[in-house]
């Protein structure tokens, strides 16, 4: 057994930058804080495909939230062993014929505000905190964060999205800085009539429905939320599309995005073409980008004080569904390096350069994430997307967490 590497007087205390998820002190008795630069929890919503990773869940969530993982879905009364459905729809755009099915059995779609909300019940979240800057001791870091405060602890994660200010400060902002991707892209949420909601949701798979265009664009349409079964008029659905910036509209990235959305739905079919047809007239857009972040190197974690995990880690565009499977396979990781380091199994240092090693290795799978979305921008050869030739498999070193 090594020595536990802290001042005996502090507790290990890990600050999570971000991620409302992971580390539980009634989970693995390690004190924990999260902090977070929302003032509340976020208004932006969407689902996530839960594929590979669900295994992982059984793992880092509690008895009680796995046992209420049906709560964070948009249908939180589907049962996904009953609806006999494990695949995701992907159509030809023009003719809304299927192109590919890839099974995932276990597969779940996850409202991510409900999940956020549920699996931060109870975890010490602090909002409003911001953080700026990062001070490493030799006994430990401090958090500083923009009104003013700060947290000591033992070790950070930056667990703080695409735009990560911990990233930017391991790595500088030259090389910190996530590429914008010159595709338009627009993510609506939005209900419908009774009578064209049940109709939408009566022709679309339940989990994931995409369409390539032949004109070379994007489209997916999913169920978001049915706060009442039995009003149809309640349930939101959510219109995710993208395609390569074309005109100076584009470019600018200018507020009329609905009308420069209809103004590309000739020649689609259903359920896209229905969806954005019955769009209510007055429907806001907000604005939007997709991102990407790379490691192309290994960040000095400064004696395994500092770390990355989830989109900070690796921003990845979603045509593959991966980036919230990456995610909780990273907090897994890091739960379990900390576990070793409290129990003086293994070194600080060693620990954490053992898990961005793996991290970083599983980067790797940003670029097959792009290849993925821009197959749906190059529909001749949609054949070689990604999607079509591997499905929502984890690859490479994400797939061999069982020989580790
Ligand atoms: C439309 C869409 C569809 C997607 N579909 C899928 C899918 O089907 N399957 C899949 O696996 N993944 C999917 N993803 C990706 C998935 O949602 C993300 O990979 C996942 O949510 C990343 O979680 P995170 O905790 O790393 O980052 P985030 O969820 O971005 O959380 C980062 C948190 O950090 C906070 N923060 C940021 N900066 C600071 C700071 N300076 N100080 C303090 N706090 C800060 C933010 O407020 C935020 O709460 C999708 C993403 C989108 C946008």
């Amino acid at each position: 057994m090594q020595q536990n590497p802290l001042d005996p007087v502090h507790e290990f205390h890990v600050i999570i930058v971000g991620g409302a998820h992971g580390l539980q002190k009634s989970q693995h008795g390690i004190s924990y804080i999260v902090v977070d630069r929302e003032t509340g929890p976020r208004n932006r919503n969407w689902g996530v495909t839960i594929n590979w990773a669900h295994t992982l869940l059984d793992e880092i969530l509690p008895p009680r939230l796995r046992a209420e993982l049906a709560s964070c879905q948009p249908d939180e009364s589907l049962d996904i062993d009953a609806v006999g459905i494990d695949y995701a729809l992907i159509r030809n755009g023009a003719t809304g014929e299927p192109i590919a099915t890839p099974r995932s059995p276990g597969m779940r779609r996850l409202n991510i505000q409900k999940t956020k909300r549920n699996w931060g019940e109870g975890l010490d979240i602090h909002y409003g905190k911001k953080l700026v800057d990062i001070e490493v001791l030799e006994s430990g870091v401090i958090a500083h964060f923009s009104d003013g405060t700060s947290e000591t602890g033992t070790v950070i994660v930056g667990a703080d999205g695409a735009s990560s200010r911990v990233r930017n400060w391991l790595l500088g902002d030259e090389k910190g800085t996530p590429e914008v991707l010159p595709y338009a892209f627009m993510n609506i949420p939005t209900t419908y009539t009774a009578e064209q909601a049940r109709y939408l949701e009566s022709i679309s798979n339940p989990f994931v429905d995409v369409g390539a265009h032949p004109k070379n664009m994007y489209m997916g349409f999913f169920l978001l939320d049915k706060p009442d079964h039995a009003r149809p008029e309640t349930w939101v659905f959510y219109i995710l599309a993208s395609w390569r910036i074309g005109d100076q509209e584009d470019i600018e990235n200018s507020p009329n995005r609905l009308e420069r959305l209809r103004r590309r739905m000739d020649g689609w079919a259903d359920p896209f073409a229905s969806a954005v047809r019955w769009l209510p007239d007055d429907t806001m857009i907000g604005a939007d980008q997709l991102k990407t972040w790379q490691p192309r190197e290994k960040w000095d974690n400064r004696g395994g004080r500092v770390t990355l995990a989830g989109d900070a880690a690796h921003t990845m565009t979603f045509h593959r569904g991966q980036g919230g499977n990456t995610a909780i396979r990273d907090a897994f990781e890091y739960v379990k390096a900390m576990v070793e380091v409290r129990d003086g199994k293994k070194e600080l240092q060693h620990a954490v350069d053992v898990y961005d090693t793996d991290v970083f290795e599983r980067g790797e799978e940003v670029e097959r994430s792009r290849q993925a979305m821009m197959a749906f921008d190059d529909f001749a050869n949609f054949t070689k997307s990604p999607v079509l030739k591997i499905g929502m498999t984890p690859q490479g070193t994400q797939s061999g967490r069982e020989s580790s």
